[in-house]
Order: C-alpha cells, then structure tokens, then sequence
C-alpha cells in the first residue's frame, strides 16, 4: 500500500507501527502484513541508503532471506564459497560448513540494494512505507505506547498504533526514549570500512585477517575483512572488540588506513584511493541492550544489541528477530491478548541467548593478548580446527551431528554454566 497522504496532515491509524526500515524493521512489517495486519513503517531517510556494512550475508542471512521469498543472488548478489583466514604467514581456505538446513555458500550484496528489495517485499506484502518519516518521540497513552510523533520535513504528523517495534538500529534513540540501554558491562565491537576498485573484485573467497597488529605490531581482538562485492570494488574494513586490553589506545580510522596498506599489494588497491568516507559505529553485541519488550512494544535487531558476538555480523539476527517479533504480534493481534508480547524475549533466548553467552564468554578471553596470541597460532595450524570455529562463528552447529565444533561448543557452554552472566 502506498501512502499518498501530504506531511503534516491528519494521523494515521495502524495496527502496528515499526520505527525503522532496515533488515529487521522490514521483516517484521513483511511477516505482519502478509497475516493480513496493517502496518506502517517510518523510515526517516528519504531514499535508500548505503549502510556501513560489510554487506556480507552469511549462509543464515540467505536462508532468512528466503524465508521472506527473497533470494539475493537473483538481485545481483555475489556468492563466496567460505573464509580465507590470515594470521601472520599462515593462510587457510573454509569453505562454509555443510549444515542439513543451511545454504553452502554466502551472498555479498550492497545493503542499499538489500534494504531496498526487503522494503519493497514488505510494501508488495500489504504494508506502508514511509520514507522521509522519522520517529521523534514515543505517543504515551495511560502509560501505555500507542504511537509515535514523526517529523517529515520537518513538519509534525503522527502515528497511532495497537502495538509499536522498535528497528531502528544501533544507535536507538527512539528506543532509548522509551528506556532500552545496553549493559556496559558485556562486550560491543568497534567497526570502519570503506570501498576501494579492485581486479580481484569477483573473487570468491572474503578474506579474514585475524588479529591484525596495531602500531607495535602487537594482535588485536579483531580482524580486518576484505570482501569481494563483484561490481569491481572490494570492501574492507576493520573490527575490534571493546574485550582488547588496549582497545582505548586504538584509533580505528587509523587501524582501516594501515590495514588497507597492507592488502593494497594483494588486492590490487590503492589504498589513499577510498571511494567511500569511513567513520567509526559502535556495534552493541550478543544481546546486549534491553528490555526487549514493554506491554505494547517489541525490540528487534541492532536497537536489541542482536548482533553476532564472535563476528559482529547482524543481518541474519535483525531478520530472525522480526521473524519472531511477528509471530507473538500477529497472535497477540489475533486473540487480542496483548500479554502474548511476553514470549518474545523467552523465544530471543531460546533462539540466541545460550549462543550470545558462549560468545560474550569467548569475547572477554580473547581480549587478553596472552589468550589471543596462543589461540590464533593453534587455530591456524589446522584446516579442522579453523573449520571448527567457522562452523562456531556462523552460528552453523547441528544438533543430529557432533563434530569438533559441536563438542568444543558444548565444553563452552558448560563453562558459562560456572561464568558470571558477562
Ligand atoms: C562497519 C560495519 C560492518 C558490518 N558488516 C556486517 C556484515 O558484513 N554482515 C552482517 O550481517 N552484519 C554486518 N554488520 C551489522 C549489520 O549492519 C547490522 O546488524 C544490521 O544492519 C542491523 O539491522 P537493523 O535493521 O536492526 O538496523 P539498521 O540496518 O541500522 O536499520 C535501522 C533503520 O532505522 C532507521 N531509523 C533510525 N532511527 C529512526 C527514527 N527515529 N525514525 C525512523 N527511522 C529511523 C535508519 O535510517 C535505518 O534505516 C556491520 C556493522 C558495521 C557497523
């Protein structure tokens, strides 16, 4: 449904209101609306954007994608066989691991495109998408959330609503308006990327340089990425945990300068010629921000601190999170019991939560460079081992096999039984 209404004209009326219209926000408005629920969601730029991202989807990603009727490959995507890990002269080639439920393979695609194509799933499904609309301020009725004050073009309008989620990403200030924070004490990852024209642009391998030196040429917990977006550019980039003993000394604008020096050889890059400006995102990791719901309203994806906390990556989490934000949405809608909306943070944690704890677990540890150093070079020395932890990293374990991944897992999770709740 298109929205013809002027800004600033009367209020519009909706089932459910989502505030953002990113990978998450789109998702569960699609979910919602092919129910039959009306949906409206605001997005406050006006046309699409280019995320910073890697814009790596992994075999999650793809299959979440395609849950919603959306194979990237056919929007022009890239397909990557695996991870190519780096860690000093060492070099490993992982494919992705074989799962029964799982594709093979990842997809590269620009997020303006992905975000583009998964808000045209959710307006071809029955709901409304307001560019150019963004969501100031929460509408508070008898203490209960009931919409949101927009400004479009800097004009007021307004949105009421049964129930609002809240999709708008890592910084969630619209979510902090109605009191989500993140815990401070559980880990987040600091991140920068930028593009650069590349020959090896249609490789099939991204490429992971674990634990990159900073300017001792000490490891970081981290790694710089370099992913081969098959249009002739390659997009790297660099990410470190908030874990690394060191990490307040790190300038990561300055880490992407020196990482992209030392790849330019590699790739074929020139490494002053950026065709994109880089800044530095805070990534809240591993569940990190809550509450995840009040009475009438759900959180989902980054403003939930959903992102992969070995990895960083959040596309697949903010689709599984609408996916499951819609499920007690559309039964609270359709039994108007609005106490439904409880089961979304128990389904989050029988989802993720063990997941996000082994990760924050594995985070802390390999903060501390007398863990890192030892860890990548036993790691390195092994294609199981690596395969191991890819298969760990993209949260790709099986439940009828046992592999090493799965047992290294379970030992992990037997470990957090005994951790403090990091
Ligand atoms: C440098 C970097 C690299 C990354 N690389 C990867 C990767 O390769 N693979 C991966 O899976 N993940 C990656 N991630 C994480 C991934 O980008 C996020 O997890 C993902 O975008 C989360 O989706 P979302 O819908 O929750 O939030 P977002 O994608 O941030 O979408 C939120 C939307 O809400 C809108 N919005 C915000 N405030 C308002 C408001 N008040 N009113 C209306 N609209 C609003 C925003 O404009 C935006 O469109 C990376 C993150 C960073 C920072």
């Amino acid at each position: 449904m298109t929205d013809t209404t002027e800004p600033g004209a009367a209020p519009l009326h909706t089932d459910v209101l989502v505030v953002g219209g990113g990978p998450s926000g789109a998702a569960v408005a699609t979910w919602l609306a092919r129910e039959g629920h009306t949906v409206t969601v605001v997005e406050k730029r006006k046309v699409a954007r280019h995320k910073a991202c890697g814009d790596a989807l992994t075999p999650r990603a793809v299959s979440e994608l395609r849950k919603l009727g959306i194979d990237p490959v056919d929007l022009g995507g890239h397909i990557v066989a695996g991870v190519r890990m780096l860690h000093g002269e060492r070099e490993l080639e992982v494919p992705w691991p074989k799962h029964p439920d799982l594709p093979d393979h990842g997809v590269v695609l620009r997020r303006d495109l992905l975000d583009e194509h998964l808000r045209q799933r959710a307006t071809q499904s029955g709901a409304t998408v307001l560019m150019g609309h963004e969501a100031t301020s929460p509408i508070v009725e008898r203490g209960f959330v009931r919409g949101a004050n927009l400004s479009v073009d800097g004009k007021p309008r307004q949105v009421h609503s049964r129930f609002v989620v809240v999709a708008d990403g890592a910084n969630s200030s619209f979510g902090r308006g109605l009191g989500t924070t993140r815990d401070h004490n559980w880990p987040y990852g600091i991140a920068t990327r930028s593009y650069w024209s590349s020959p090896r642009s249609s490789e099939a391998w991204i490429e992971s340089t674990l634990g990159p030196p900073d300017a001792n040429g000490n490891p970081i917990a981290g790694y710089g990425w370099v992913i081969p977006v098959g249009d002739g550019t390659v997009n790297a980039g660099v990410a470190v945990l908030s874990t690394y003993r060191d990490v307040r000394g790190v300038n990561a604008l300055k880490l992407l300068d020196s990482f992209a020096q030392g790849i330019a050889h590699r790739w074929g890059i020139e490494p002053n010629a950026l065709l994109k400006a880089p800044s530095r995102f805070r990534v809240p990791l591993g569940g990190s921000v809550g509450p995840k719901m009040g009475p009438t309203f759900l959180v989902v994806g980054d403003a939930s601190g959903a992102a992969n906390p070995f990895n960083g990556d959040g596309v697949d989490a903010a689709l599984m999170s609408g996916r499951l934000a819609a499920d007690v949405l559309h039964e609270a809608l359709t039994t108007g019991n609005s106490t439904t909306l409880q089961r979304y943070p128990t389904m989050l944690a029988e989802a993720v939560g063990q997941y996000h704890k082994v990760g924050r677990l594995t985070a802390r540890f390999l903060g501390r460079p007398g863990i890192l150093r030892p860890t990548l070079k036993l790691a390195m020395r092994s294609d199981r081992a690596m395969g191991a932890i890819l298969r760990i990293a993209a949260n790709e374990m099986r439940t009828e096999q046992s592999g090493g991944a799965e047992r290294a897992y379970a030992l992990a999770t037997a470990i957090t039984r005994f951790a403090p709740n990091w």
